[in-house]
């Protein structure tokens, strides 16, 4: 499934945030957008959501128009994993990824194997089966963060977005969850994330997606673009790129100031 944006263009109380984006983002591929804060990555994710409404060009899902699509028709081959969520203490794990399926479910139909099938395989893959009965209020920040997994992969989309998934993640589950955005790939999800770290963008993700200011700075496989001048010109800090021994993937660094003055 292919999502595209077309000189896309979106705002915020009438000052520019994306300008004029243009971006092909095919079926099966692994993109992390990269990028300092502010420089509209989640604007962007909300934007191939259809959560904003552009001010300028648009987005294709399927090369359909993604406004003329219902939420509901949306929701069905798109997911997004919001980097903030409500406040939900009450509820159980098992209750919040049910919620996935609503976009499945037709008005008072009652739950299907299907669902059923969706649900666990969801509670399976992010990790949280064990916890289905517990409230939301009773878990640790990563547990919480891996239900909303849990609940974006019951919509089964074929197109998932995540803001930060790993923020909030110790490092075996960040890794955790890397593998599994990998293996849901190979399975033939498109997997489109915004992520902080750029070594897990390196070592996980097939393209990497550069922004500042609103606009693409680089794209590319990771290779070829996480390189010290491009993130350098990104971030506005000095960096170093070490390679991975074992996959000789790179591995981005910010240079030690100490280190820069011996130079
Ligand atoms: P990033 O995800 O790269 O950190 P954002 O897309 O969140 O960047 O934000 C880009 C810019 O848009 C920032 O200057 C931010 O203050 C502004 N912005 C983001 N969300 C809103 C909002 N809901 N209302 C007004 N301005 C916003």
């Amino acid at each position: 499934m292919q999502l595209s944006a077309e000189h896309l263009s979106l705002r915020y109380n009438g000052e520019d945030i994306v300008h004029d984006i243009s971006l092909d983002l095919e079926g099966g591929e692994l993109v992390a957008i990269v990028g300092p804060n502010g420089s509209g990555k989640t604007t962007l994710l909300r934007g191939l959501a259809r959560l904003l409404k552009p001010t300028g060009g648009y987005v294709l899902l399927d090369g359909k128009e993604i406004r003329s699509i219902s939420s509901r028709g949306v929701a069905r081959n798109l997911a997004v994993l919001p980097q903030e969520h409500p406040e939900e203490v009450d509820i159980t794990v098992s209750e919040l990824v049910w919620r996935g399926r609503a976009p499945h479910q037709g008005v008072f139909q009652r739950a299907t194997s299907a669902d059923h099938e969706a649900v666990v395989w969801a509670l399976e893959a992010a990790d949280v089966r064990y916890l289905a009965s517990r409230s939301l209020g009773s878990l640790s920040g990563g547990e919480r963060q891996r239900a909303w997994i849990a609940l974006a992969l019951a919509q089964q989309p074929r197109v998932l977005l995540l803001d930060e998934p790993t923020s909030f993640l110790d490092v075996q589950h960040q890794v955790e969850v890397m593998a599994l955005l990998s293996r849901l790939n190979t399975e033939g999800m498109t997997i489109i994330a915004v992520l902080h770290d750029l070594s897990l963008a390196g070592r996980f993700m097939r393209r990497v997606i550069g922004m500042s200011d609103g606009r693409v700075a680089f794209d590319g496989i990771p290779r070829e673009v996480l390189r010290p001048e491009a993130l350098q010109a990104v971030f506005r800090v000095p960096m170093v790129i070490l390679e991975d021994p074992e996959t000789g993937l790179p591995v981005p660094l910010p240079r030690d100031p100490g280190a820069m003055l011996k130079d």
